[in-house]
């Protein structure tokens, strides 16, 4: 039996297609955002074509203000990072901490768990039953934990 990971899945090639060119697609996405509690706002709209198109990626809000920019539309860093933020909350993206005050997001919203390579700012996604925990500390008085993100971190030999 091996215990080798499968090959990381995870790209972070910006889509070969723009927003502005996919009109379906965009309908497509307001009626997801709406789905999920959220006004389909131009902005948050273009953001989800970006994102949410089924593939698995891991992006800072620093890296998909780029990517926006590059498309032609000009949203502000600290509006993209809203917005992923309220993606967040509504369900669509995954928050993973990798330190103190540094997050990326992952748009697979599966329970799972991340290698993270400093020397590449990457994340290499792990399979949920790959990570066996045998013991937890007991929660704080009046918490229940609700689940547990590993991130284990590794640099190249
Ligand atoms: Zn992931």
């Amino acid at each position: 039996m091996s215990n080798a990971v499968p090959p990381d899945q995870t790209t972070n090639a910006p889509p070969a297609i723009l927003p502005t060119t996919m009109p379906a697609t965009m309908a497509a996405m307001a009626s997801k955002l709406r789905d999920a509690g959220l006004r389909p706002t131009r902005q948050r709209v273009a953001i989800a074509c970006l994102l949410l198109d089924g593939r698995h990626r891991h992006i800072t809000a620093e890296n998909l203000t780029a990517e926006i920019n590059a498309t032609g539309l000009h949203v502000a860093g600290g509006t993209v990072y809203n917005t992923l933020n309220q993606f967040t909350d509504a369900g669509l993206l995954r928050r993973v901490t990798v330190h103190n005050e540094y997050s990326l997001f992952d748009t697979n919203t599966e329970h799972h768990h991340h290698f993270y390579e400093a020397a590449h700012d990457r994340l290499i996604d792990i399979p949920a039953d790959q990570v066996l925990l045998s013991r937890l500390p007991q929660a704080p008085a009046d918490h229940d934990i609700t689940g547990v993100d590993v991130v284990i971190h590794i640099h190249k030999k």
